[in-house]
């Protein structure tokens, strides 16, 4: 930056063209952007946006590359257009007065979940259901058009963190690191699941221990994201979170997987054919008789 234009801007927008950068560093060494992928953005003030330039690479930015826009996207300064995800992020901001900033990555595990289908819905980790409830997947959109926010616009209201379909993740917080970080539990959340899926499966916390989680908000100052729906609805736009959770303690889901060789076999094979079994499904059917039974 120029000798002379740091001294005219003020304290905090110099700290916050800071904070970008070391954001967008952070994204880029855990490979949660790859190329010029990804983009942030932080309120300036009541009516202005900071955001990252487009066709940048987030690990390698500097302070003078940010551009400046309004609150409708029209750019005020900058040498560089703004992101191409620009509308996304208007929308997030429109939708949530409480937003102070917003992060879009893809995050490798978390996409992987957006481009499976499977949304981070179920009640797994103590910590996630407290901070971020449940993690949706807003409906595949082509990136940088009008669809995207609209996608997004029905689930931002209720949720801090939501997965793109086929695309990759979103995060917003009451400060540029507060939303770096929710980016950083949703990817977390996402490799843990991966891995008890791998294992056979996640014991899910019951919908007693959801309940009480989420009264432990208030203890934290946590005052998004929205409470706990108690069934899905069908609201255009989500109001609440649906969360997967049993109603008794530690139920054990068999494996999608497992589920769906078994509907295949079922299908294929003939009444006195052999069929296989992995010892882990037959362990699981076998557990599944006994609490039948019980
Ligand atoms: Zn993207």
């Amino acid at each position: 930056m120029p000798a002379g234009v740091e001294e005219a801007l003020s304290a905090s927008e110099v700290q916050l063209r800071a904070d970008i950068c070391e954001v967008g560093r952070r994204l880029y060494a855990r490979g949660y952007t790859a190329s010029n992928d990804g983009n942030i953005s932080v309120r300036l003030d009541a009516t202005r946006l900071l955001m990252t330039p487009t066709s940048v690479c987030k690990g390698f930015m500097t302070p003078d590359m940010m551009c400046i826009t309004d609150l409708e996207g029209r750019k005020l300064s900058g040498d560089r257009g703004p992101s191409s995800e620009m509308l996304m992020h208007l929308e997030v901001y429109r939708q949530r007065p409480d937003a102070q900033a917003v992060v879009h990555a893809h995050p490798p595990t978390a996409t992987g979940f957006a481009v499976a289908g499977i949304p981070l819905t179920r009640a797994v980790l103590a910590e996630v259901v407290t901070t971020l409830g449940s993690i949706p997947i807003a409906e595949y959109a082509t990136p940088s058009t009008m669809e995207l926010p609209e996608a997004v616009r029905k689930y931002v209201k209720a949720h801090d963190g939501m997965l793109l379909a086929n695309h990759g993740a979103l995060t917003l917080g009451k400060d540029l690191f507060g939303a770096y970080y929710k980016m950083e539990t949703v990817e977390h959340f996402a490799k843990i699941s991966l891995v008890a899926r791998m294992l056979g499966g996640e014991r899910l916390l019951s919908q007693d221990e959801v309940v009480r989680l989420q009264g432990l908000r208030d203890h934290y100052g946590i005052t998004s994201p929205a409470p706990i729906c108690p069934e899905p609805s069908n609201a255009e736009q989500a109001e609440c979170q649906v969360v997967q959770a049993p109603v008794a303690p530690g139920q054990r889901l068999v494996s999608d997987a497992s589920l769906a060789g078994l509907a295949r076999s079922r299908r294929t094979i003939g009444p006195d054919e052999e069929i296989r079994l992995t010892y882990r499904e037959l362990t699981q059917l076998i557990e599944d008789a006994v609490k039948a039974l019980m």
